[in-house]
């Protein structure tokens, strides 16, 4: 399996990277909205002390009692929003100041995080009578300052803090597991399940994927089964076909050696098979030291039957010769071929001189009975000639002496008169001598 990458820590990463922005987004907005709750709080909580504290600093102002006012200052300035406190006259002329204000020139705006926020008390007199409406004796300005603020957000922004961790850590879990069981761990059966299916199909039902949810990973099953199930109905035929056409190839294959080893003409062995069993019997027979025959058969005349009939006679001819032939290689282990043009062969295991000799004669009589008219032969009818060949083949001989032999003997029994059988070895003229008729 090439190194695979877990899909659970990518999809994780992707999801958690843009949940990370997201997550800091929303917060600095929700920061903002406190921050911004938290300003408006303390304005509104300056106007209620402002409230509270306008009477007594009234009368103080009234009085004009300077220690007073700057003890009273100094207590408003202690409260808990409250970062510094300013008492001026109706003049404008500063009386007390306490705690931190703004300095010279510095602008106290509105703005969302602008240094300082504050709330101006005016001072009066209690009206004591219609006759003595209140007196303005100047006023107060109570000033918050941003560290006040900010104290207050941090501790929101801590329980923000903590929902967020607790939130992003539940969900990571969450989102990790579901990940993991219900994506990679399928995935990664699945992958397992297909590679450890047998490449070899059995005769039996193909063996198929199970995976129990119907979600996308079920459809992809589902067609991974359907496509195994087409792959061992095909593989099936397919082997069908190839059995079929291997037993159609060994049947060809029979008949082309069959063809290979038999003659056109008469149906009988061929050339080459004769030389294939001619060595193979002559190895028996050196083995089992066993005499081996061969009788070679040569048709009397047959140039001139062809002259005078036809070739197509002359086929039937050689047809009839072949047939009688056959009919007197009787074991499994005797073999008659056509050896090439009108001469045959006879190849007969465990067979001495004297049943060599007996088989000749009873194939020459054989073919004499046929009585095929030859008007161009002294006897007036188709005969053969044969040469006997009888040998116990010993170490360092070849079994083309067993052939000459019969070659020699044939010519032998050509220049006795024809139709005749010769046992090589008896022929007492010149056997290489070229017979004429
Ligand atoms: P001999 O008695 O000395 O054997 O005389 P012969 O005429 O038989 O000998 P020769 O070898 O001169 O003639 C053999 C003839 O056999 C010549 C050829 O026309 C004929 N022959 C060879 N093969 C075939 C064949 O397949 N069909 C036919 N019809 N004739 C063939
Ligand atoms: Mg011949
Ligand atoms: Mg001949």
């Amino acid at each position: 399996m090439p190194d695979l990458k877990n899909l659970a820590n990518r999809l994780f990463k992707i999801v958690f990277s843009w949940y990370l922005l997201l997550a800091i987004l929303v917060t600095g907005v929700q920061l903002g909205i406190e921050y911004s709750t938290i300003k408006n709080t303390i304005t509104s909580d300056l106007v209620a002390l402002g409230r509270s504290f306008a009477p007594g600093v009234s009368d103080a102002m009234w009085t004009y009692d300077q220690s007073l006012l700057d003890s009273l200052t100094k207590g408003i300035a202690q409260t808990a929003i409250i970062t510094g406190v300013r008492l001026e006259k109706e003049n404008g002329q500063t009386v007390s100041v306490q705690g931190n204000i703004p300095a010279a020139g510095e602008i106290v705006s509105d703005a969302l995080f602008a240094p300082f926020q504050m709330h101006v008390v005016p001072l009066q007199s209690a009206a004591l009578a219609s006759s003595h409406p209140p007196h303005v004796l100047g006023k107060m300005t109570l000033y918050s300052d941003r560290s006040v603020v900010l104290e207050r957000v941090k501790n929101s922004f801590v329980i923000i803090l903590i929902n967020s961790i607790i939130k992003t850590a539940g969900l990571w879990l969450i989102f990790y597991w579901a990940i993991t069981w219900r994506l990679s761990r399928p995935l990664t059966e699945l992958s397992d399940a297909v590679s450890n299916l047998d490449a070899k199909f059995d005769d039996g039902d193909p063996v198929l994927i199970e995976y129990p949810h119907r979600d996308e990973i079920g459809a992809l099953v589902a067609s991974l089964n359907d496509m195994r199930v087409r792959l061992s109905v095909s593989h099936r035929e397919l082997e069908h076909k190839v059995a079929e056409r291997t037993r159609e190839l060994e049947e060809a294959n029979r008949r082309l050696e069959a063809l290979s080893t038999t003659d056109g003409l008469t149906g009988i062995a061929n050339r080459r098979r004769f030389d294939e069993a001619l060595e193979n019997e002559w190895n028996r027979a050196l083995r089992v030291r066993q005499p081996l025959a061969l009788l070679m058969l040569d048709i009397d005349l047959f140039k001139n039957y062809n002259d005078h009939y036809g070739h197509q006679a002359g086929d039937e001819c050689l047809r009839s010769v072949g047939r009688i032939l056959e009919a007197n290689s009787r074991r499994s282990s005797d073999l008659a071929a056509r050896y090439g043009g009108e001469e045959f062969v006879l190849l007969a295991s465990h067979t001495d001189t004297e049943r060599a000799m007996h088989l000749a004669n009873v194939v020459r009589q054989s073919i004499e009975s046929l009585e095929f008219t030859h008007a161009d032969a002294p006897q007036g009818q188709v005969t053969v000639s044969i040469g006997v060949a009888v040998m116990q083949p010993e170490n360092g001989q070849q079994p083309e002496m067993l052939v000459r032999k019969a070659d020699e003997a044939l010519y032998c029994a050509k220049n006795a008169g024809r139709n005749s059988v010769m046992l090589a070895g008896d022929c007492q003229g010149d056997a290489e001598k070229i017979l004429s008729p």
